[in-house]
């Protein structure tokens, strides 16, 4: 194992733990980062950092979205103490995802907004 090295499915920008999916330029970026201004890329990923649980579970419900997934995916986000973000009885996979990642993009925002406003 080299520690050096890259993973090439991860965002590329610098430390985000996000995957990689959108292209710009030579760069895979993950979809809130390829929407920010490269100088909002630091803040963003730092806040992606610290809901890194959140990253996960969307990372593997992206992944597959099978009983034991699902299960875990709701057991970390009740850890979490997110019971709000569990998958609703009438929430089809797809809308619980798009709403998982719109919590994402939201809190970045909102980091952005204070230090606009700071
Ligand atoms: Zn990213």
């Amino acid at each position: 194992m080299n520690d050096t090295q890259v993973d090439h499915s991860l965002c590329a920008a610098s430390a985000c733990p996000m995957l990689g999916i959108s292209k710009r330029d030579a760069d895979w970026l993950c979809f809130i980062h390829v929407a920010a201004r490269p100088g909002d890329w630091y803040s963003i990923s730092a806040e992606l950092n610290r809901l890194a649980w959140l990253v996960d579970d969307v990372k593997r419900l992206r992944a597959g979205s099978g009983p034991k997934t699902r299960a875990d995916i709701a057991k970390s986000i009740t850890l979490a103490q997110r019971t709000d973000l569990l998958c609703k009885p009438s929430e089809s996979t797809t809308a619980w995802f798009v709403r998982l990642e719109q919590v994402l993009a939201d809190s970045c925002a909102t980091v952005r907004q204070q230090e606009i406003e700071s």
